[in-house]
């Protein structure tokens, strides 16, 4: 039998191996997840494993049968009975018993508390949700990584503080091409097609760019964020980035 060796007792020794990683400094963020779906369930999954240990999750919704596709936390079992946040705390607190995952049955548009928290994940499925979020946290000066999936295709939006926001990047012109491509960005009314496509490997890939983002912001490590959003073509493979302006006809940022 080979012994452990002490390195090997560190349950974050290989995340610190990545030499702008701050563990401590993650541990010590205060994380507001809203929604609890297919994006929550993977965000979640990421935080803990990267030692986020401070994380609350705002969702009012219950499990149904066709979010088995892509929820890891949630079984056959929950539906119909189970509320996606409550589950998704209890059964993501087992991955680590250090970690402290608090519930809240609400809506994003009843978060009263946002100054309580240092970073929010945006993990929701529909327009009036994501820009609730973003004009809160544009408002309140807090770091704010917004994904969103349709089929294959994805986005992640890195909003930080005196940055451009979500709003700033709607209604301009040479986003019209990527918004058409990536219908999850806000062009149009593809927002409020009900039901979307929805797999667990565009899920999957969409919420691990934003716990990376979560993981530099929390590092202290703003600078190595991703300027501003970052498309995802699952087809493909590729990647685009593509730096947004900041708007000053953005309602979001009068006050500066
Ligand atoms: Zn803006």
């Amino acid at each position: 039998m080979i012994r452990a060796k002490e390195y090997d007792m560190d349950r974050f020794d290989r995340s610190k191996r990545i030499d702008w990683v701050n563990i401590d400094k993650i541990g010590r963020a205060r994380c507001l997840v809203v929604g609890a779906g297919a994006l929550g369930n993977e965000a979640v999954k990421c935080l803990v494993l990267s030692g986020f240990r401070d994380i609350t999750i705002a969702d009012n919704d219950s499990v149904v049968t066709s979010n088995l596709n892509r929820c890891v936390f949630f079984r056959g079992s929950d539906v119909k009975e189970g509320m996606k946040s409550d589950i998704l705390a209890m059964r993501a607190s087992e991955l680590d018993h250090e970690v402290t995952i608090t519930p809240r049955r609400t809506l994003a548009q009843d978060i009263g508390d946002w100054d309580e928290f240092s970073m929010i994940l945006g993990c929701v499925d529909n327009i009036s949700a994501r820009l609730h979020v973003n004009a809160h946290a544009c408002y309140h000066r807090i770091p704010y990584v917004d994904g969103g999936t349709d089929g294959m295709y994805g986005k992640v939006q890195v909003v930080l503080p005196d940055g451009p926001c979500l709003q700033c990047s709607m209604n301009r012109s040479h986003y019209g091409i990527a918004e058409t491509r990536f219908s999850c960005t806000g062009n149009g009314s593809v927002f409020y097609v009900p039901k979307m496509a929805a797999e667990i490997t565009t899920t999957s890939a969409i919420a691990a760019m934003q716990i990376r983002e979560a993981v530099k912001i929390a590092s202290g490590r703003e600078d190595i964020c991703i300027r501003n959003a970052a498309f995802y073509d699952g087809m493909s493979g590729e990647t685009i980035v593509l730096e947004i302006k900041k708007d000053d006809r953005c309602a979001n940022h009068e006050e500066e």
